[in-house]
């Protein structure tokens, strides 16, 4: 039989969002849990270095995690290991948070901050030899490829850091992408164009990931979109690196969302689902960094006070007031 257990906030994931969050909601004193199925860091475990958290010319990213999870702890938060297969909004208001063992965490409001999964480039060899050459992360992988040659796919930040980064092993990245230009940040473009073991493969698509009789990745097959023209990339390894599906499927009822199925909030964080707040990469916003990410944390844990106050619960020590806006249940 399921367990539940009561908490006045259950913040899912622990990413710098969830952490963040769960040091503002800490800090109001509110009960909080943060629900996280792996270790605590989200995508900073994924980054190996960063140069744009103020404060910090350069930080590691794990460190950086473990700054913010030993912060967020330091003010009551408690954190959980536990896979979080649903959120729902009960008739009274309550949410139901469960989890993949049957454990359900009550509470009045709940701030989502599950992130994303890596989009796949769905051709054929990228299931067959993902883990076997094929990755969808620098830091956890790069190791593996040194000295070989690699590829990677994509054109925005990630691709075109990542590319940077994993020259550190690989003796040479070629960085296909399907347009004659960059999305990346001119930053980190300066600093791709600058490096000699990169090779850009401009306007062009993976199209097959082969193999070897070992079951280990051998090539890539490329196409060319102007001409056409297929051909072989030598590489042993795929980075792939073409953006983030937010994770809200475990959201349980509608909500509203942009197109590309990121949830839309207000000011506040809060989305069309009264009592549910969002914060971080799974929200629709222009940019998705560590910064912004915590931005919206620090917004949602705030407002999340602000919600249960109106609502007569929640013992926050009424720091940081926002202003008189209330919420109406
Ligand atoms: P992104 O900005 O959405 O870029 C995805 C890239 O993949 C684009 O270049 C896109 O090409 C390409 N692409 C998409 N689908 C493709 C497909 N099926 N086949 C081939 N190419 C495909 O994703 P991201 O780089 O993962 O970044 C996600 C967010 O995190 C962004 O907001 C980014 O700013 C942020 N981020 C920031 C940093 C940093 O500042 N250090 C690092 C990592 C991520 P087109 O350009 O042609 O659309």
């Amino acid at each position: 039989m399921a367990t539940t257990h009561e908490y006045e906030v259950v913040i899912v994931g622990a990413g710098p969002a969830g952490m963040c969050a769960a040091l503002y909601t800490g800090r109001s004193m509110l009960r909080t849990a943060v629900l996280e199925r792996g270790i605590p860091g989200g995508e900073l475990l994924n980054t190996e270095k960063l140069d744009d958290w103020i404060g910090e010319k350069s930080i590691l990213g794990w460190e950086l995690a473990r700054k913010f999870e030993e912060h967020a702890r330091l003010f009551g938060a408690e954190f959980i290991t536990a896979n979080v297969t649903s959120v729902r909004r009960t008739e009274d208001g309550t949410f139901e948070t469960s989890t993949d063992t049957g454990e359900v965490y009550a509470s009045p409001a709940v701030i989502v901050t599950a992130g994303g999964t890596p989009i796949k480039l769905g051709i054929p060899g990228e299931q067959e030899y993902a883990g076997k050459g094929v990755s969808y992360c620098a830091i956890c992988d790069g190791a593996f490829f040194r000295e070989q040659r690699i590829a990677v796919v994509g054109g925005g930040d990630a691709a075109v850091e990542e590319a940077d980064f994993l020259t550190r092993y690989a003796e040479k990245v070629y960085v296909v992408h399907r347009r004659d230009e960059f999305r990346a940040s001119r930053i980190l473009q300066e600093r791709l164009f600058a490096n000699p073991k990169i090779e850009v493969v401009w306007n062009t698509v993976a199209e097959e990931v082969l193999g070897d009789a070992n079951g280990l990745m051998s090539g890539l097959r490329v196409r060319n979109v102007d001409t056409n023209i297929v051909s072989t990339l030598d590489v042993s390894g795929c980075f792939v690196f073409i953006g983030f599906r937010p994770n809200t499927g475990i959201i349980d009822g509608h909500f509203e969302h942009d197109p590309m199925g990121y949830i839309v909030t207000d000011t506040m964080m809060q989305t069309s689902i009264p009592g549910l707040f969002a914060a971080g990469d799974l929200r629709s916003q222009l940019t998705r960094q560590v910064t912004t990410a915590v931005g919206d944390a620090t917004t949602a844990a705030i407002a999340v006070e602000k919600f249960l106050k109106a609502r007569g619960e929640g013992g926050g020590a009424g720091i940081n007031p926002i202003g008189s806006g209330g919420y109406s249940v």
